[in-house]
Protein backbone atom coordinates (compact mmCIF):
# COMPACT_ATOMS: atom_id res chain seq x y z
CA UNK A 1 0.00 0.00 0.00
CA UNK A 2 1.43 3.61 -0.58
CA UNK A 3 3.06 4.96 2.59
CA UNK A 4 0.47 8.63 2.47
CA UNK A 5 -2.47 5.85 2.19
CA UNK A 6 -0.89 4.24 5.63
CA UNK A 7 -0.46 6.85 7.41
CA UNK A 8 -4.13 8.59 6.50
CA UNK A 9 -5.61 5.16 7.97
CA UNK A 10 -3.16 5.06 10.50
CA UNK A 11 -4.54 8.72 11.60
CA UNK A 12 -8.34 6.82 11.43
CA UNK A 13 -7.62 5.16 14.20
CA UNK A 14 -7.42 7.79 16.80
CA UNK A 15 -10.79 8.87 16.13
CA UNK A 16 -13.43 7.47 18.34
CA UNK A 17 -16.06 8.57 15.41
CA UNK A 18 -17.43 5.40 13.17
CA UNK A 19 -15.34 6.32 9.74
CA UNK A 20 -16.30 4.45 6.49
CA UNK A 21 -12.87 3.28 5.81
CA UNK A 22 -13.46 1.97 2.45
CA UNK A 23 -14.84 5.40 1.55
CA UNK A 24 -11.69 7.04 2.71
CA UNK A 25 -9.67 4.53 0.54
CA UNK A 26 -11.98 4.98 -2.72
CA UNK A 27 -11.73 9.17 -2.45
CA UNK A 28 -7.68 8.74 -1.90
CA UNK A 29 -7.21 6.37 -5.07
CA UNK A 30 -9.34 8.85 -7.16
CA UNK A 31 -8.03 12.01 -5.72
CA UNK A 32 -4.52 9.91 -6.36
CA UNK A 33 -5.73 9.49 -10.18
CA UNK A 34 -7.03 12.66 -10.62
CA UNK A 35 -3.32 14.40 -9.72
CA UNK A 36 -1.69 11.56 -11.42
CA UNK A 37 1.78 13.36 -12.66
CA UNK A 38 0.99 16.49 -10.99
CA UNK A 39 3.89 18.19 -8.46
CA UNK A 40 3.88 20.60 -5.53
CA UNK A 41 6.27 22.97 -6.19
CA UNK A 42 8.36 21.33 -3.18
CA UNK A 43 8.61 18.67 -6.12
CA UNK A 44 6.81 16.60 -4.06
CA UNK A 45 4.01 14.49 -5.46
CA UNK A 46 0.52 16.29 -5.46
CA UNK A 47 -1.39 13.81 -3.46
CA UNK A 48 0.88 14.61 -1.06
CA UNK A 49 -1.08 17.50 0.15
CA UNK A 50 -4.93 16.44 0.10
CA UNK A 51 -3.46 13.56 2.23
CA UNK A 52 -2.15 15.73 4.79
CA UNK A 53 -5.41 18.04 4.56
CA UNK A 54 -7.41 14.50 5.35
CA UNK A 55 -5.16 13.67 8.46
CA UNK A 56 -6.05 16.88 9.71
CA UNK A 57 -9.68 16.81 9.57
CA UNK A 58 -9.40 12.60 10.71
CA UNK A 59 -6.89 14.18 13.93
CA UNK A 60 -9.98 17.01 14.08
CA UNK A 61 -12.88 14.04 15.00
CA UNK A 62 -14.28 15.41 11.89
CA UNK A 63 -16.93 12.99 9.95
CA UNK A 64 -16.15 10.63 7.08
CA UNK A 65 -18.01 13.37 4.56
CA UNK A 66 -15.74 15.61 5.63
CA UNK A 67 -12.35 14.15 5.55
CA UNK A 68 -13.12 12.39 1.94
CA UNK A 69 -14.13 16.32 1.04
CA UNK A 70 -10.70 17.06 2.02
CA UNK A 71 -8.94 14.36 -0.22
CA UNK A 72 -11.02 15.51 -2.99
CA UNK A 73 -10.70 19.59 -2.30
CA UNK A 74 -8.56 19.80 -5.24
CA UNK A 75 -9.44 17.52 -7.71
CA UNK A 76 -11.64 19.37 -10.10
CA UNK A 77 -9.90 23.20 -9.68
CA UNK A 78 -6.58 21.79 -9.76
CA UNK A 79 -7.07 17.97 -10.70
CA UNK A 80 -8.31 16.25 -13.58
CA UNK A 81 -11.60 14.81 -12.48
CA UNK A 82 -15.14 16.14 -13.45
CA UNK A 83 -17.62 17.47 -10.93
CA UNK A 84 -20.10 15.05 -12.38
CA UNK A 85 -17.76 12.05 -11.36
CA UNK A 86 -17.40 13.41 -7.92
CA UNK A 87 -21.62 13.76 -7.68
CA UNK A 88 -21.79 9.97 -9.13
CA UNK A 89 -19.08 8.53 -6.66
CA UNK A 90 -19.55 10.51 -3.74
CA UNK A 91 -22.84 12.00 -3.56
CA UNK A 92 -24.24 15.65 -3.10
CA UNK A 93 -22.97 16.68 0.06
CA UNK A 94 -19.10 15.95 -0.64
CA UNK A 95 -19.62 17.72 -3.70
CA UNK A 96 -20.77 20.73 -2.02
CA UNK A 97 -18.63 20.88 0.63
CA UNK A 98 -15.56 20.42 -2.51
CA UNK A 99 -17.13 23.69 -4.15
CA UNK A 100 -17.63 25.48 -0.92
CA UNK A 101 -14.14 25.39 -0.99
CA UNK A 102 -13.12 26.35 -4.26
CA UNK A 103 -15.54 29.26 -3.98
CA UNK A 104 -13.42 30.55 -0.80
CA UNK A 105 -10.48 29.74 -2.56
CA UNK A 106 -11.04 31.77 -5.67
CA UNK A 107 -12.56 34.71 -3.59
CA UNK A 108 -9.25 36.85 -2.91
CA UNK A 109 -9.25 38.97 -0.33
CA UNK A 110 -6.18 40.44 -0.15
CA UNK A 111 -4.71 43.42 -2.54
CA UNK A 112 -8.66 44.03 -2.91
CA UNK A 113 -9.71 46.93 -2.69
CA UNK A 114 -11.40 47.99 0.81
CA UNK A 115 -15.22 47.82 -0.88
CA UNK A 116 -13.96 44.50 -3.15
CA UNK A 117 -12.66 43.06 0.35
CA UNK A 118 -15.75 43.60 2.34
CA UNK A 119 -17.89 42.20 -0.71
CA UNK A 120 -15.92 39.47 -0.70
CA UNK A 121 -15.81 38.58 2.73
CA UNK A 122 -19.28 38.34 2.75
CA UNK A 123 -19.35 35.89 -0.05
CA UNK A 124 -17.27 34.00 2.21
CA UNK A 125 -19.41 34.15 4.86
CA UNK A 126 -22.70 33.06 2.79
CA UNK A 127 -20.77 30.05 1.68
CA UNK A 128 -19.50 29.23 4.95
CA UNK A 129 -23.08 29.67 6.25
CA UNK A 130 -24.16 27.14 4.15
CA UNK A 131 -22.02 24.04 5.40
CA UNK A 132 -19.96 24.99 8.40
CA UNK A 133 -17.57 21.93 6.76
CA UNK A 134 -16.50 24.24 3.94
CA UNK A 135 -14.74 25.94 6.17
CA UNK A 136 -13.17 23.27 8.21
CA UNK A 137 -11.98 21.75 5.06
CA UNK A 138 -10.52 25.72 4.08
CA UNK A 139 -8.49 25.88 7.38
CA UNK A 140 -6.68 22.25 6.67
CA UNK A 141 -5.63 23.49 3.51
CA UNK A 142 -4.22 26.71 4.34
CA UNK A 143 -2.33 24.95 7.61
CA UNK A 144 -0.78 22.41 5.43
CA UNK A 145 -0.12 25.37 2.84
CA UNK A 146 1.62 27.33 5.02
CA UNK A 147 3.69 24.45 6.12
CA UNK A 148 4.90 24.51 2.68
CA UNK A 149 5.07 27.68 1.80
CA UNK A 150 8.66 28.36 2.09
CA UNK A 151 8.59 26.91 -1.71
CA UNK A 152 6.45 29.19 -3.55
CA UNK A 153 7.26 33.00 -5.05
CA UNK A 154 8.07 35.38 -2.58
CA UNK A 155 5.07 37.64 -3.51
CA UNK A 156 2.91 34.60 -2.95
CA UNK A 157 4.13 33.83 0.09
CA UNK A 158 4.02 37.26 1.63
CA UNK A 159 -0.11 37.71 0.11
CA UNK A 160 -1.04 34.12 1.34
CA UNK A 161 0.55 34.76 4.81
CA UNK A 162 -1.17 38.20 5.22
CA UNK A 163 -4.07 36.76 4.13
CA UNK A 164 -4.03 33.96 6.88
CA UNK A 165 -3.03 36.79 9.58
CA UNK A 166 -6.02 39.14 8.79
CA UNK A 167 -8.96 36.47 7.62
CA UNK A 168 -8.25 32.84 8.54
CA UNK A 169 -6.16 32.93 12.04
CA UNK A 170 -9.51 35.70 13.48
CA UNK A 171 -11.72 33.54 11.98
CA UNK A 172 -10.40 30.18 13.44
CA UNK A 173 -10.55 31.90 16.76
CA UNK A 174 -13.67 33.68 15.94
CA UNK A 175 -15.01 29.76 15.36
CA UNK A 176 -13.13 29.30 18.70
CA UNK A 177 -10.52 26.88 17.32
CA UNK A 178 -7.72 28.22 19.80
CA UNK A 179 -4.86 25.75 18.59
CA UNK A 180 -5.68 26.08 15.20
CA UNK A 181 -5.27 30.06 15.29
CA UNK A 182 -2.13 29.82 17.16
CA UNK A 183 -0.45 27.32 14.51
CA UNK A 184 -1.86 29.49 11.52
CA UNK A 185 -0.22 32.69 13.22
CA UNK A 186 3.04 31.10 14.01
CA UNK A 187 3.55 29.78 10.16
CA UNK A 188 2.38 33.14 9.06
CA UNK A 189 4.78 35.56 10.86
CA UNK A 190 7.96 35.27 9.88
CA UNK A 191 6.94 35.93 6.09
CA UNK A 192 4.64 39.41 6.93
CA UNK A 193 7.27 40.36 9.88
CA UNK A 194 10.20 38.94 9.33
CA UNK A 195 12.78 41.15 11.04
CA UNK A 196 10.38 41.34 14.31
CA UNK A 197 10.21 37.45 13.84
CA UNK A 198 13.87 37.04 14.28
CA UNK A 199 14.34 39.79 17.14
CA UNK A 200 11.31 38.40 19.13
CA UNK A 201 12.93 34.70 18.62
CA UNK A 202 16.29 35.85 19.88
CA UNK A 203 15.05 37.73 22.84
CA UNK A 204 12.70 35.05 23.80
CA UNK A 205 15.38 31.75 23.44
CA UNK A 206 16.83 32.05 26.79
CA UNK A 207 13.70 33.04 28.77
CA UNK A 208 11.83 29.95 27.53
CA UNK A 209 14.45 28.12 28.01
CA UNK A 210 14.66 29.39 31.45
CA UNK A 211 10.60 29.21 31.98
CA UNK A 212 10.44 25.50 30.84
CA UNK A 213 12.76 24.62 33.82
CA UNK A 214 11.05 26.83 36.13
CA UNK A 215 7.32 25.59 34.65
CA UNK A 216 8.58 22.10 35.33
CA UNK A 217 9.49 22.20 38.87
CA UNK A 218 5.95 24.13 39.89
CA UNK A 219 4.68 21.73 38.12
CA UNK A 220 5.58 18.76 40.33
CA UNK A 221 4.72 20.76 43.39
CA UNK A 222 1.04 21.07 41.70
CA UNK A 223 0.77 17.70 41.29
CA UNK A 224 2.02 17.13 44.89
CA UNK A 225 -0.92 19.63 46.04
CA UNK A 226 -3.59 18.22 43.82
CA UNK A 227 -3.32 14.85 44.93
CA UNK A 228 -5.11 14.48 48.48
CA UNK A 229 -8.02 15.83 46.85
CA UNK A 230 -7.89 15.52 43.33
CA UNK A 231 -5.75 12.68 42.10
CA UNK A 232 -7.46 12.38 38.01
CA UNK A 233 -5.97 16.35 37.55
CA UNK A 234 -3.35 16.74 34.94
CA UNK A 235 -1.13 19.99 34.56
CA UNK A 236 0.21 20.67 31.02
CA UNK A 237 2.59 23.43 30.46
CA UNK A 238 3.05 25.48 27.36
CA UNK A 239 4.84 28.40 25.87
CA UNK A 240 3.06 31.40 24.56
CA UNK A 241 2.50 31.58 20.53
CA UNK A 242 5.27 33.60 19.30
CA UNK A 243 2.50 35.84 16.88
CA UNK A 244 0.54 36.31 20.19
CA UNK A 245 3.41 37.11 22.23
CA UNK A 246 4.29 39.98 19.51
CA UNK A 247 0.85 41.26 19.08
CA UNK A 248 0.28 41.39 23.14
CA UNK A 249 4.11 43.10 23.27
CA UNK A 250 2.74 46.04 20.85
CA UNK A 251 -0.39 46.70 22.99
CA UNK A 252 0.84 50.18 25.13
CA UNK A 253 0.59 49.21 28.84
CA UNK A 254 2.95 46.30 27.66
CA UNK A 255 5.33 48.83 25.37
CA UNK A 256 7.51 45.91 24.39
CA UNK A 257 8.13 45.12 27.89
CA UNK A 258 8.55 41.25 27.92
CA UNK A 259 9.03 41.22 31.94
CA UNK A 260 5.22 42.65 31.67
CA UNK A 261 3.99 39.37 29.85
CA UNK A 262 3.22 36.75 32.57
CA UNK A 263 1.86 33.98 30.63
CA UNK A 264 5.02 33.80 28.54
CA UNK A 265 5.03 30.37 30.08
CA UNK A 266 1.90 29.20 31.70
CA UNK A 267 0.60 25.76 33.53
CA UNK A 268 -2.95 24.58 32.35
CA UNK A 269 -4.83 22.17 35.17
CA UNK A 270 -7.22 20.35 33.57
CA UNK A 271 -9.98 17.61 35.52
CA UNK A 272 -13.14 15.85 34.78
CA UNK A 273 -15.87 18.04 36.46
CA UNK A 274 -16.57 21.36 36.94
CA UNK A 275 -16.59 21.71 40.88
CA UNK A 276 -12.58 20.43 40.98
CA UNK A 277 -11.94 23.28 38.63
CA UNK A 278 -13.40 25.67 41.52
CA UNK A 279 -11.74 23.20 44.15
CA UNK A 280 -8.43 23.32 42.24
CA UNK A 281 -8.48 27.05 42.36
CA UNK A 282 -8.98 27.50 46.02
CA UNK A 283 -5.76 24.96 46.16
CA UNK A 284 -3.51 26.80 44.25
CA UNK A 285 -4.99 30.73 45.70
CA UNK A 286 -4.44 28.39 49.67
CA UNK A 287 -0.63 27.91 48.81
CA UNK A 288 0.40 30.70 46.16
CA UNK A 289 -0.93 33.72 46.68
CA UNK A 290 -3.09 35.25 43.93
CA UNK A 291 -1.24 38.60 42.42
CA UNK A 292 -3.16 41.49 43.29
CA UNK A 293 -5.38 43.48 41.01
CA UNK A 294 -4.14 41.44 37.97
CA UNK A 295 -7.19 39.56 39.20
CA UNK A 296 -8.88 35.96 38.97
CA UNK A 297 -10.85 35.92 35.68
CA UNK A 298 -13.98 32.92 35.52
CA UNK A 299 -14.64 32.13 32.20
CA UNK A 300 -16.99 29.10 33.18
CA UNK A 301 -19.91 31.32 35.02
CA UNK A 302 -19.08 33.68 32.05
CA UNK A 303 -17.74 32.17 28.82
CA UNK A 304 -16.54 34.25 26.38
CA UNK A 305 -18.75 35.16 22.99
CA UNK A 306 -16.60 32.34 21.09
CA UNK A 307 -17.72 29.22 23.89
CA UNK A 308 -14.26 29.17 25.65
CA UNK A 309 -14.49 28.47 29.57
CA UNK A 310 -11.89 28.13 31.97
CA UNK A 311 -10.57 30.08 35.27
CA UNK A 312 -7.75 32.08 35.41
CA UNK A 313 -5.81 33.01 38.09
CA UNK A 314 -2.08 34.59 38.35
CA UNK A 315 -0.23 33.91 41.43
CA UNK A 316 3.26 34.32 43.03
CA UNK A 317 4.82 30.67 41.94
CA UNK A 318 7.75 29.35 43.63
CA UNK A 319 10.80 32.08 43.77
CA UNK A 320 8.20 34.58 43.35
CA UNK A 321 7.71 34.62 40.04
CA UNK A 322 4.70 35.40 38.75
CA UNK A 323 2.59 32.58 36.66
CA UNK A 324 -0.28 32.20 34.78
CA UNK A 325 -2.67 29.52 35.41
CA UNK A 326 -5.61 28.08 33.55
CA UNK A 327 -7.57 25.65 35.33
CA UNK A 328 -10.77 23.84 33.00
CA UNK A 329 -12.16 20.25 32.67
CA UNK A 330 -11.73 17.84 29.92
CA UNK A 331 -14.66 18.96 27.89
CA UNK A 332 -13.62 22.55 27.61
CA UNK A 333 -10.38 21.56 26.90
CA UNK A 334 -11.66 20.03 23.87
CA UNK A 335 -13.82 23.36 23.26
CA UNK A 336 -11.11 25.88 23.40
CA UNK A 337 -8.72 23.80 21.51
CA UNK A 338 -11.36 22.83 18.48
CA UNK A 339 -14.24 25.40 19.19
CA UNK A 340 -17.07 25.09 17.02
CA UNK A 341 -15.83 21.60 15.59
CA UNK A 342 -15.99 20.32 19.10
CA UNK A 343 -19.45 21.70 18.82
CA UNK A 344 -20.55 20.53 15.65
CA UNK A 345 -19.43 16.75 16.48
CA UNK A 346 -21.51 17.10 19.28
CA UNK A 347 -24.58 18.27 17.30
CA UNK A 348 -23.94 15.44 14.93
CA UNK A 349 -24.01 12.75 18.17
CA UNK A 350 -27.33 14.58 18.67
CA UNK A 351 -28.79 13.84 15.24
CA UNK A 352 -28.29 10.22 15.67
CA UNK A 353 -31.84 9.76 15.30
CA UNK A 354 -31.83 9.40 12.37
CA UNK A 355 -31.15 6.44 10.09
CA UNK A 356 -27.66 5.79 9.05
CA UNK A 357 -28.26 5.66 5.56
CA UNK A 358 -29.56 9.94 5.90
CA UNK A 359 -26.67 10.09 8.15
CA UNK A 360 -24.51 8.94 4.94
CA UNK A 361 -26.31 11.67 2.63
CA UNK A 362 -24.84 13.86 4.77
CA UNK A 363 -28.85 14.95 6.83
CA UNK A 364 -26.62 14.51 9.89
CA UNK A 365 -26.67 18.34 10.06
CA UNK A 366 -30.45 18.70 11.81
CA UNK A 367 -31.79 22.15 10.63
CA UNK A 368 -32.11 23.34 14.32
CA UNK A 369 -28.20 23.10 14.99
CA UNK A 370 -27.66 24.11 11.64
CA UNK A 371 -29.77 27.65 12.78
CA UNK A 372 -27.43 27.79 16.10
CA UNK A 373 -24.62 27.77 13.60
CA UNK A 374 -25.30 30.21 11.29
CA UNK A 375 -26.78 32.33 14.42
CA UNK A 376 -23.44 32.33 15.71
CA UNK A 377 -21.61 33.27 12.40
CA UNK A 378 -24.27 36.25 12.86
CA UNK A 379 -23.16 37.14 16.19
CA UNK A 380 -19.28 36.93 14.77
CA UNK A 381 -19.70 38.85 12.49
CA UNK A 382 -21.39 41.30 14.52
CA UNK A 383 -18.70 41.24 16.90
CA UNK A 384 -15.79 41.51 14.13
CA UNK A 385 -17.66 44.42 13.33
CA UNK A 386 -17.37 46.25 16.84
CA UNK A 387 -14.33 44.65 17.71
CA UNK A 388 -11.61 47.51 17.99
CA UNK A 389 -8.61 45.58 18.66
CA UNK A 390 -8.65 43.59 15.04
CA UNK A 391 -6.58 45.79 12.66
CA UNK A 392 -9.17 44.68 10.16
CA UNK A 393 -11.81 46.41 11.85
CA UNK A 394 -12.08 49.04 9.69
CA UNK A 395 -12.38 46.93 6.85
CA UNK A 396 -15.03 44.79 8.77
CA UNK A 397 -16.97 48.08 9.83
CA UNK A 398 -18.55 48.32 6.15
CA UNK A 399 -20.34 44.81 7.09
CA UNK A 400 -22.46 46.80 9.09
CA UNK A 401 -24.40 48.14 6.65
CA UNK A 402 -25.56 44.26 5.48
CA UNK A 403 -27.44 41.63 7.53
CA UNK A 404 -27.34 38.02 7.65
CA UNK A 405 -31.47 36.99 7.81
CA UNK A 406 -32.25 33.42 8.23
CA UNK A 407 -35.18 30.97 7.29
CA UNK A 408 -36.56 29.17 10.10
CA UNK A 409 -34.32 25.97 8.05
CA UNK A 410 -31.41 27.74 8.45
CA UNK A 411 -31.03 29.07 4.62
CA UNK A 412 -29.18 32.50 4.91
CA UNK A 413 -29.88 35.27 2.96
CA UNK A 414 -27.82 38.61 2.53
CA UNK A 415 -29.69 42.08 2.54
CA UNK A 416 -28.88 45.27 3.03
CA UNK A 417 -29.60 47.21 6.34
CA UNK A 418 -33.48 48.55 6.49
CA UNK A 419 -34.50 45.35 4.41
CA UNK A 420 -38.10 44.02 5.31
CA UNK A 421 -39.88 41.13 5.27
CA UNK A 422 -41.04 41.76 1.95
CA UNK A 423 -37.72 42.05 0.57
CA UNK A 424 -37.05 38.36 2.40
CA UNK A 425 -39.48 37.14 0.64
CA UNK A 426 -38.17 38.65 -2.59
CA UNK A 427 -35.17 37.61 -2.58
CA UNK A 428 -36.43 33.80 -1.05
CA UNK A 429 -38.12 33.99 -4.56
CA UNK A 430 -39.70 36.20 -6.78
CA UNK A 431 -43.12 34.09 -7.00
CA UNK A 432 -43.06 34.35 -2.89
CA UNK A 433 -43.00 38.02 -2.95
CA UNK A 434 -46.90 38.57 -3.85
CA UNK A 435 -48.51 35.91 -1.37
CA UNK A 436 -47.05 37.20 2.00
CA UNK A 437 -49.52 38.26 4.38
CA UNK A 438 -47.82 38.75 7.74
CA UNK A 439 -44.51 37.59 9.39
CA UNK A 440 -42.97 36.02 12.17
CA UNK A 441 -39.80 37.56 13.21
CA UNK A 442 -37.51 35.17 16.00
CA UNK A 443 -41.08 33.31 16.57
CA UNK A 444 -43.30 36.94 17.43
CA UNK A 445 -45.55 38.19 15.04
CA UNK A 446 -44.27 42.06 13.55
CA UNK A 447 -45.62 44.68 10.80
CA UNK A 448 -44.51 43.64 7.36
CA UNK A 449 -42.36 47.37 7.44
CA UNK A 450 -40.95 45.78 10.26
CA UNK A 451 -36.65 46.07 9.62
CA UNK A 452 -34.69 43.41 9.71
CA UNK A 453 -31.60 42.88 12.05
CA UNK A 454 -28.43 40.86 11.57
CA UNK A 455 -29.41 37.11 12.85
CA UNK A 456 -33.19 37.52 12.40
CA UNK A 457 -35.09 34.01 11.62
CA UNK A 458 -37.75 34.89 9.46
CA UNK A 459 -41.04 32.73 9.22
CA UNK A 460 -43.79 34.27 6.20
CA UNK A 461 -47.28 34.05 6.73
CA UNK A 462 -48.47 32.84 3.29
CA UNK A 463 -51.55 32.58 0.81
CA UNK A 464 -50.79 30.91 -1.91
CA UNK A 465 -54.10 32.08 -3.87
CA UNK A 466 -53.11 35.69 -4.10
CA UNK A 467 -50.96 37.15 -6.94
CA UNK A 468 -51.20 41.10 -6.29
CA UNK A 469 -48.29 42.72 -4.16
CA UNK A 470 -49.94 45.79 -2.09
CA UNK A 471 -48.90 49.05 -3.21
CA UNK A 472 -48.03 49.95 0.21
CA UNK A 473 -45.03 47.91 0.46
CA UNK A 474 -43.25 50.70 -1.78
CA UNK A 475 -43.33 52.95 0.76
CA UNK A 476 -40.97 50.28 2.93
CA UNK A 477 -39.43 48.45 0.80
CA UNK A 478 -36.03 48.20 -0.05
CA UNK A 479 -34.02 45.39 -2.07
CA UNK A 480 -34.15 46.18 -6.10
CA UNK A 481 -35.32 43.12 -6.37
CA UNK A 482 -38.64 43.84 -4.36
CA UNK A 483 -39.32 47.07 -5.84
CA UNK A 484 -38.83 46.28 -9.29
CA UNK A 485 -40.91 42.71 -9.14
CA UNK A 486 -44.09 45.01 -7.06
CA UNK A 487 -43.78 47.96 -9.53
CA UNK A 488 -44.18 45.43 -12.28
CA UNK A 489 -46.87 43.45 -10.47
CA UNK A 490 -48.71 46.68 -10.33
CA UNK A 491 -48.26 47.57 -13.68
CA UNK A 492 -49.92 44.50 -15.36
MN1 LIG B 1 -5.44 22.67 -1.44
Amino acid sequence: MNPLLTDLLDSLSLTPRPIDRDLIVRAWEFADLAHHGQKRLSGQSYILHPTQVAITLALWNLDTQTIVAGLLHDTVEDGGAAKEDLLTQFGPTVTRIVDGVTKITDIRLTGSTEKEFVENLRKMLLVMARDLRVILVKLADRLHNLQTLQFLPAEKQVENARETLEIYAPLAERLGMGEVKGQLEDLAFPYVYPQKYQDLLAQTKELFAQGEKYIAKFKRELLALFKPQIPSAVVNTRHKHLYSLFTKLKRPENAGDLAKVYDLIAARVIVDMVEECYAALGLIHGKYHPVPYLGVSDFIANPKPNGYQSLHTKVFGPEGRIVELQIRTRAMHRQAEMGIAAHWQYSEVKAQGVSGDKLEQGVSFAPQNKLAWVKQLAAWQKELTSDQEYLTALKFDALQHRNLVFSPKGDVYDLPKGATPIDYAYAVHTDLGPQVTGAKVNGKLVSLDYQLKNGDVVDLVINRKRKNPSSDWLNFAVTTTARRQIQKSLKS
